[in-house]
């Protein structure tokens, strides 16, 4: 006796509902998206009960026939595409003729609908997929209500969550939607309260500025490429509006939104060095593909596609965010420069923090010539805050360094690039006791060590003899040193570090040991212009800040003058 059944088309429809519709908002979703194939400007999102007991979707586009609207919810039953070419160049946001069946196969469903422009309609009431009944209606446009959700699923039912984090989920993706289609607008009423309302925007930054306020733009750097069959609009974290949390990260391909991780990681690379290790950057990344480049048919709830050219989409993005990242952070890092020349040029030198007249704070020419962007005019080149807080005042506003973290990157940098270091012999070569383990460790890896300037040989019974160091890491506690770098090479490294780089954030650590004593006015200039040298000034390596700039546009926010 055969064991092998043909499913009733019911079951069919309940399985891919399964796939397709997760929870109320996948409902919202589906819905909002055929309201958008439809061409319609104004969507409207009415829920109940976090969408459990009811899901209206009503737009102001194309609508449908009779013939049509009867056929809507049949299972693969779409306008969208006809040939297996039109498959490959897919630009409406569904196209698999799946989610109508699907949801009225798992719920109520009435739908009513007209041409636009024709007085007449029909409205259609289906439960667990089926028909119930047909009447003439008018409407323009169209209007989906869904009732009771998995009423017939109880399993599925179960698993749906509170109230309150169904309709997080609803808020998130009618936000995601509004964010890919700035032009239309949205209005969402949760339990008779208008939650979101949305009006037509004029662009995404437009759009982004009504979701979350102006004052979130202002955080962000815009960013565009276009070379004809790729076109990239992006909007993401300058380099002082980082989150603890990867939330406000969304990819837009061809308006679909989805998850990419190698877009994600293309983003996150170009912060390498910038990003704290906790931190997360926003952003909002619009791609633009030829539609055959990119395959839409992949994931059953249309989250994720595949590309032609992962490679060079991944490229393009990395080099355009880096531009406008580098660009962003030249600027920030202005008066720093003009601080450090000026002092090297005017060859200030001597003492504990001094005062000195504004010279050494600007170049000649301002002083002499041109007047200040701002009027009064401060005579302390800097000051300390403490031992560790350096305060600069530069053309554009306010410095302030942490001067352990400025050395510490300074030194990591010049570690691995084998630079600047002043390796010497030392005049008495010191023995360092440690444990057989770190013993072991670092014998086998003096070659990685005499790359950072540190000529370490053995002396036997678990004794090391150093011979040379960098200057940086003379005075600091050897022996502390040992046993961070045999640490290092005993543990796993963190996967986004090379073991080189995360030996030499360790060996700089400990460079500030020393840095108790206070600068003079010269060494706060060769820090500040050494720092201005390296690749990542902004951050130590641990990922601390090395310095903060407040621009006197902060400065007047923060006093709210502005
Ligand atoms: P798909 O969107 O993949 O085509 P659906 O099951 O979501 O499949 O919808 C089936 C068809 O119903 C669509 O192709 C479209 O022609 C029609 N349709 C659905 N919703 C609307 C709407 N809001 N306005 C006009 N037509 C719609
Ligand atoms: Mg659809």
């Amino acid at each position: 006796m055969p064991r092998i059944k043909v499913l009733p088309p019911d079951l069919r429809n309940k399985i891919a509902a399964g796939e397709v519709i997760e929870r109320p908002a996948s409902v919202v979703k589906e819905l909002i998206e055929n309201s958008i194939d439809a061409g319609s400007t104004d969507i409207k999102i009415d829920v109940l009960y976090a969408g459990k007991r009811l899901i209206r979707v009503s737009d102001n586009g194309s609508g449908m026939d009779r013939e049509d609207a009867l056929l809507c919810f049949e299972s693969h039953a779409t306008s969208k595409l006809s040939t297996e070419d039109d498959l490959f160049n897919i630009t409406t946001m569904g196209f698999r003729g799946e989610a109508l069946p699907s949801i009225a196969s798992v719920s109520k469903v009435r739908i009513v609908t007209g041409l636009r422009g024709s007085s007449g309609g029909i409205s259609i009431e289906i439960a667990g997929g089926v028909v119930k009944e047909i009447r003439d209606s008018s409407s323009a446009g169209t209007s989906v209500e869904v009732r009771d959700l998995f009423f017939n699923l109880p399993a599925r039912k179960k698993f749906l969550k509170t109230n309150s984090t169904e309709l997080f989920h609803i808020m998130d993706t009618v936000t995601k939607e509004s964010l890919s289609h700035p032009h239309v607008g949205f209005t969402l009423i949760t339990d008779n309260k208008e939650t979101i309302s949305l009006p037509s925007a004029s662009g995404i930054r437009e759009r982004i500025m009504q979701v979350y306020g102006e004052e979130f733009v202002s955080g962000l750097l815009g960013i565009s490429y276009d070379a004809g069959e790729l076109r990239l609009t992006a909007l993401v974290s300058n380099t002082l509006n980082f989150r603890n949390m990867r939330s406000h990260q969304f990819i837009f391909i061809n308006t679909r939104p989805v998850k990419d991780a190698s877009i994600s990681s293309a983003v996150y690379k170009a912060y390498e060095g910038i990003l704290p290790h906790d931190r997360h950057p926003v952003f909002f990344i619009y791609l633009d593909i030829d539609p055959p480049r990119v395959d839409v048919n992949v994931h059953p709830a249309k989250r994720e596609v595949r590309f032609e050219n992962k490679e060079m989409i991944y490229r393009m993005l990395l080099s355009n965010i880096q531009e406008s990242v580098r660009e962003y952070r030249s600027e920030y890092a202005r008066p720093f420069s003009q601080t450090a020349e000026a002092d090297i040029q005017t060859g200030v030198t001597g003492g504990y923090p001094s005062f000195n007249t504004p010279s050494a704070l600007f170049p000649q020419s301002h002083v002499v010539a041109e007047p200040l962007d701002f009027p009064y005019m401060p005579s302390i080149p800097f000051i300390y805050l403490g031992e560790t807080f350096v305060a600069l005042s530069g053309k554009g506003g306010l410095t302030i360094v942490d001067h352990h973290a400025a050395h510490e990157r300074i030194l990591f940098e010049n570690l691995l690039k084998g630079v600047s270091l002043n390796s010497h012999q030392l005049l008495f070569p010191r023995q360092v006791k440690v444990s057989h383990k770190e013993y072991a460790i670092i014998l086998e890896n003096t070659r990685l060590l005499n790359d950072f300037g540190i000529d370490i040989s053995d002396f036997g019974h678990d004794t090391l003899i150093v011979r040379s160091l960098p200057d940086a890491i003379e005075e600091a506690d050897l022996r502390g040193i040992l046993s961070d770098a045999a640490s290092c090479l005993l543990e796993n490294i963190p996967p986004d570090r090379s073991l080189k780089e995360e030996l030499a954030a360790r060996i700089a650590c400990h460079s500030s040991v020393r840095g108790r004593q206070l600068l003079n006015q010269e060494s706060i200039s060769g820090l500040i212009s050494d720092l201005e040298k390296t690749e990542h000034p902004d951050q130590c390596p641990h990922g601390r800040p090395t310095r903060l700039f407040f621009s006197l546009e902060d400065l007047k926010k923060m006093f709210k003058r502005k």
